[in-house]
């Protein structure tokens, strides 16, 4: 990637950590690391887990004003005393680099948009990279929430794909899966979608991070599916680097705009 520097300014980033999930400790320093190798400034906010709502918000709003601060991310999932809703709502949509806010989710349901989710982007992004076409094509997305099911329909739609979301109330869910020329699955259950569920030469898109006994697996049985599939990602390796290389993308085009901020 390229290393970034403006009049000797760099981008800068502000992760924001509630300490407490094993996993989210394990994102943050892949998402460190990665702004050390791009040239990107990034400063950890650990928090004890019994940190009040309120401190969270006077930080955010302290890393709001700051110039050097391009991006503010809020590790999430937060704890049970602190609302997410809140958090989100209180970092600047122009600094909100994992396109949370509603300001953001809105501009991307109209397709106006600085920033877009990182792993839905990221996804977009292995699509392109593969020349798999999209327009026309029959898309079902496995997953409805609001960081990934959602708008990674929205990006399909945008991109003239017939979308269908499936999610846990969804009937009929292996035959609406076997009609899909591109599956993505956003579940959070190993081995979820199985070969009989996937048509031949189908894109399979694996967005789950399940921790197994067996290590770290994805929502697909990959190697029954890969079988089947025309093109397939694995679990790890596949979409979480591209969700960081997104996350590092929405740092840069927010310092390429904090002159007009
Ligand atoms: P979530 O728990 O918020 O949403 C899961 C979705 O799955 C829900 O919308 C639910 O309706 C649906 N679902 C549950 N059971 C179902 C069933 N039986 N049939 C059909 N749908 C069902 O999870 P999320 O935040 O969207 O994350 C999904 C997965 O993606 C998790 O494994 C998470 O760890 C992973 N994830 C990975 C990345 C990455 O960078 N690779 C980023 C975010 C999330």
């Amino acid at each position: 990637m390229e290393v970034l520097s403006q009049n000797g300014a760099k981008p800068g980033l502000a992760v924001i950590i509630v300490e407490g999930d094993s996993a989210s400790r394990i994102y943050v320093n892949n998402k460190k690391k990665a702004c050390a190798e791009v040239g990107i400034n990034s400063e950890e906010y650990a928090l004890p887990s019994d940190v009040s709502e309120d401190e969270l918000l006077k930080l955010i709003d302290t890393l709001n004003k700051r110039d050097d601060i391009d991006g503010i991310l809020v590790q999430l999932p937060l704890p049970r005393h602190i609302d997410e809703e809140k958090i989100i709502m209180a970092i600047d949509p122009k600094k909100d680099v994992d396109a949370f806010h509603p300001v953001n989710t809105g501009k991307i349901m109209i397709g106006n948009f600085d920033f877009l989710p990182c792993t839905p982007a990221g996804v977009m992004e292995l699509i392109h990279e593969s020349g798999i076409q999209v327009q026309g094509k029959d898309a079902v997305v496995i997953g409805r929430s609001n960081i990934v099911g959602k708008p990674m329909a929205m990006l399909l739609l945008h991109e003239s794909a017939t979308v269908t979301v499936c999610h846990s109330k969804t009937q009929d869910l292996k035959q609406k899966v076997k009609n899909a020329d591109i599956v993505v699955a956003a579940v959070g259950r190993a081995n979820f979608v199985t070969a009989d569920m996937v048509k031949d030469g189908a894109v399979v898109i694996d967005v789950g991070i399940n921790r197994t006994e067996e290590g770290l697996r994805g929502d697909v049985d990959f190697d029954a599916v890969s079988e089947v599939a025309g093109a397939i990602t694995p679990v790890p390796g596949g979409v979480g680097p591209m969700t960081i290389a997104m996350l590092m993308r929405n740092t840069v085009t927010s310092f390429k705009l904090r002159d007009i901020r």
